[in-house]
């Protein structure tokens, strides 16, 4: 875990999504939950050692930050955005696995000390947010202010939470740094409002959905990726492409990895992205 200022911390180098700790003097909370269920129960047990999880703040429903929640489950007040429950502990059709035995598999394969933490289907806790908002929402603990904002783009359930007393930012899937991003859900038009917005917090770090921790220079670099694709996906109707063609003729595959442990995802990240940029571009030429 790396640690960013005297109350933050952050989990980068695992599969999936960042999960993050803040302390405050009335307990912590916690952003997201890991993939991996050893390094999870670490994070939970280093948590603990301090005082009470009082919150648990999911940044998206994707699987790589919800799957977690389980383990938090009566500990913890879970709080995310209303359409959370909308995609819940849903994984793409393509994946041709129910979500439980996806993640029985992640586990097996990347974290085999982990499996004889994992429940039975039936024990399994699918733990939703309790608690949701749609706009706005601050939430107060001791010493510290969580400023969660709607965030949409990536997902329309993504979220951005702020907090102002350690200049931090917890922006999931709104930033990927140093990997590949993932458009399959994203909405573009309003992934770049919620960029714009993000560079108007006064933040110092940056904690992305995949990814090393970073600065504001991560959003200028995610919409130049995100222009890239329009872009690539633009010249190919140029030149008569159809979404079938330009699904077969354009990748970005060779320009950063797929973050840690989702490496076979590769092609899906590619096609999907193509698919997204397409009809997006398609749409603004009025076609
Ligand atoms: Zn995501």
């Amino acid at each position: 875990m790396q640690q960013l200022t005297p109350n933050v911390y952050a989990e980068t180098e695992i599969r999936g999504c960042n999960p993050s700790i803040v302390f405050t003097s009335e307990g912590s909370v916690f952003i997201d939950t890991a993939q991996w269920i050893t390094p999870l129960l670490e994070m939970r047990a280093f948590a603990r050692e301090r005082g009470p999880i009082r919150y648990l703040i999911n940044t998206e429903s994707h699987i790589d930050h919800i799957f977690g929640n389980h383990w938090f489950a009566g500990e913890s007040i879970v709080i995310g955005h209303e359409n959370l429950k909308k995609t819940f502990w849903k994984i793409p059709p393509a994946f041709n696995q129910t979500t439980y035995d996806y993640s029985v598999d992640v586990i097996r394969n990347q974290d085999p000390e982990g499996l004889k933490y994992m429940p039975e289907e039936k024990d399994y806790i699918i733990n939703m947010p309790q608690v949701t908002f749609s706009e706005r929402m601050t939430l107060k603990l001791g010493d510290h202010t969580f400023e969660l904002y709607y965030a949409p783009g990536h997902s329309d359930a993504n979220i951005i939470i702020y907090v102002p007393e350690e200049k931090v930012a917890f922006v999931g899937d709104t930033i990927f740094k140093d990997c590949q991003i993932w458009l399959h859900s994203a909405m573009p038009d309003e992934l770049f409002k919620t960029l714009d917005f993000l560079n108007t917090l006064d933040v110092k770090y940056i904690v992305p959905g995949h990814g090393p921790v970073c600065g504001k220079e991560a959003i200028y670099e995610n919409k130049q990726l995100l222009y890239d694709w329009f872009s690539a996906v633009s010249d190919g109707i140029a030149k008569g492409w159809s979404k079938e063609e330009c699904v077969k003729k354009i990748s970005f595959a060779d320009r950063c990895p797929v973050d840690i442990g989702q490496a076979d995802a590769m092609d899906y990240i590619q096609e999907h992205n193509v698919m997204v940029a397409y009809d997006y571009v398609m749409n603004k030429l009025g076609k």
